[in-house]
């Protein structure tokens, strides 16, 4: 290790095609060199560590070389590329505007852009992180950026585009660089690994690209520093030893303990990780993930959103064959309130202790639908719809439940008999949660409607529509109140006078809904005016109200006030009158005061 060079500088991609993960980028700029349409300034944006200042580089060395190739690369063949290469030339500059960013600086660098380059025709001026530069340094720059000398290209790179004023950013053209993706940052370390002679596993790699998050540059470091540490070889033991990382293992095996429904393991691990030297927040966080995964894993779509080698991924698709969808999202909604809730929590062992039991209760609850129609009898079957007739638990109050947990166990039970390889095949192929309340739903309120029909006999005509209406999934009719009322409609009416329909949102807030009965909503009018205004926007209104209220059952009433004879009033004592009739206040404080009438 006599001349060790990091990797990240040793393998610094020097041709555009070299580039790791930013295709995009390099190809738009070989096409630029290509048809003579280079802009002259650059603006480079990205996290750090995906291949700004590289870019730069590589732009600088290619359209300084004077035998570029068929695919728009340098040579490395001419005097420009094999100075460049050399690092002897004097066609970029780099400047730093973390730690140069005075107003000298700059002036020193333009006193440079003047002279043209000895060798090549462009000289390539690249400023790092140039949202660091002082406003009079960005004001002394502004003008040679405007205007700067044919031979001279800036590029401008930053991790913090947000922070550039306007004006430098109206004069580049501006490229986003992306974080580099998992698997690509994987096979640059593969082929770092086959040029150094180093056997690492593909595990390995995935872990560490995983950590870089994105940044090659930092998965190059954590490279290096694993193999001083593990030698010629990287094993995957040894990347998550060096690194800190809790093995994937624990949450298989954790995960095989909670599908068996065995919490005696479940802790054990968990206490072994404990033992580790792990934080239990972690392994809570990790869990989840590993849920997500699975999740992800179930189905050839999504799988390709699992970023991981080769041999975890057989393992994870392993696994989720054995979860069912639904064991899945109710473990993600545990393990996500456990997230949230451990920071505060004073005894934070015990709640992750406490997440991991009910983890290994889910299916005890009752995921299963065949499980379901062996433990629960016809009679219990019914007096659950004796409640659902009360009104305590209508199809809707599922959907609208924030509760995943409660409407999930309670909807298999309705119906016994029902078909129950339709219901597990309707759930396992929809991979979003949305869309299992709705299949839920949809397989569920029928049932109940049956029920219904079948122990009521009087049902009248007017019933037996709206139970027509109720089999659509899509009609709610969830209990609201009259304060949720108010809340809707003051927003509706406050809405349209931000529209600029000043008078009708006036109109509407003058005076406040009634919720009757059967969803009916009274709406008192004194004119015809009104009338027509809110039939002609009733669509807009009741569709508003019924989607804020999840009701589809909401209707609109007009009621016409008692005409009071419509006087003009023309003195100020008729207006006092009227005024006081409204409100008896304004006479007893105009009594107080002593008050005269004179508008
Ligand atoms: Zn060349």
């Amino acid at each position: 290790m006599d001349n060790f060079i990091v990797s990240a500088r040793k393998y610094r991609p020097a041709t555009f095609n070299t580039v790791v993960g930013q295709a995009h980028i390099t190809n738009t700029l070989k096409n630029a060199i290509k048809t003579g349409h280079l802009a002259q300034a650059f603006l480079f944006c990205g996290p750090r560590g995906v291949g700004k200042t590289t870019c730069a580089r590589i732009l600088a060395k290619t359209i300084n070389c004077s035998d570029r190739t068929e695919t728009t690369e340098a040579c490395d063949k001419c005097e420009s590329c094999i100075s460049f290469n050399s690092g002897a030339s004097h066609n970029v500059f780099e400047l730093d505007a973390a730690s140069n960013n005075s107003v000298d600086d700059i002036r020193a660098l333009i006193e440079q852009v003047r002279y043209a380059p000895q060798l090549g025709d462009y000289k390539i001026y690249v400023i790092d992180e140039v949202h660091m530069l002082s406003q009079a340094a960005f004001n002394a720059f502004l003008k040679t950026l405007e205007e700067p000398p044919k031979h001279a290209i800036f590029i401008l790179a930053t991790t913090e585009k947000h922070k550039i004023i306007p004006t430098i950013l109206s004069r580049c053209q501006i490229f986003d660089f992306n974080r580099i993706q998992i698997d690509d940052i994987a096979q640059h370390l593969a082929f770092i690994a086959k040029n150094e002679n180093i056997t690492a596993e593909t595990d390995a790699l995935h872990i560490i690209a995983q950590k870089a998050d994105g940044a090659l540059r930092d998965a190059c470091s954590i490279f290096d520093q694993i193999v001083s540490f593990a030698g010629s070889t990287v094993t995957y033991k040894a990347v998550i030893e060096n690194l800190n990382i809790l093995d994937y293992d624990y949450y298989f095996q954790v995960t095989d303990a909670i599908l068996g429904e065995n919490i005696p393991t479940a802790l054990l691990v968990f206490n072994e990780i404990l033992n580790n030297g792990f934080d239990g927040h972690n392994f809570i966080a990790g869990l989840g993930d590993h849920f997500r995964n699975l999740l992800v894993s179930k189905d050839a779509v999504t799988l390709q959103l699992l970023e991981v080698g080769a041999n975890i991924k057989d393992k994870y698709k392993e696994q989720a064959a054995k979860c069912t969808l639904l064991f899945l999202v109710r473990g993600l909604t545990i393990l996500n309130k456990t997230d949230i809730q451990y920071k505060s929590s004073k005894n934070q062992r015990l709640q992750v202790e406490l997440a991991l039991m009910q983890l290994c209760s889910i299916n005890s609850i009752g995921t299963d639908t065949e499980k379901k129609n062996d433990i629960i009898k016809p009679k219990q079957a019914n007096q659950e719809v004796e409640t659902l007739k009360k009104g305590t638990l209508t199809p809707s109050n599922y959907s609208k439940n924030d509760n995943p947990d409660i409407h999930l166990a309670q909807e298999p039970k309705i119906n016994p008999k029902q078909d129950s390889v339709k219901t597990e095949t309707s759930v396992i192929s929809s991979s979003n949660p949305q869309s299992i309340k709705k299949s839920l739903i949809k397989t569920a309120s029928p049932s109940i409607n049956q029920h219904l029909s079948v122990k009521k006999e009087d049902m009248s005509t007017n019933n037996k529509n709206k139970e027509e209406e109720a089999n659509d999934a899509s009609q709610l009719s969830s209990v609201f109140s009259q304060k949720d009322l108010d809340i809707y409609w003051n927003k509706y009416a406050t809405d349209l006078k931000a529209k600029g329909k000043i008078s009708y949102g006036v109109a509407l807030l003058d005076k406040q809904p009634i919720l009757k009965d059967n969803c009916i909503i009274e709406f008192m009018i004194n004119s015809k005016t009104l009338e027509e205004t809110i039939n002609e926007d009733k669509l807009n209104l009741l569709g508003y109200l019924r989607k804020e209220l999840s009701n589809f059952n909401i209707k609109l009433q007009l009621q016409m006030i008692a005409t009071e004879e419509k006087t003009t009033l023309y003195t100020a004592n008729d207006r006092f009158k009227r005024l006081s009739e409204k409100n008896p206040n304004i006479n007893k404080f105009r009594q107080a005061f002593d008050l005269d009438i004179e508008f």
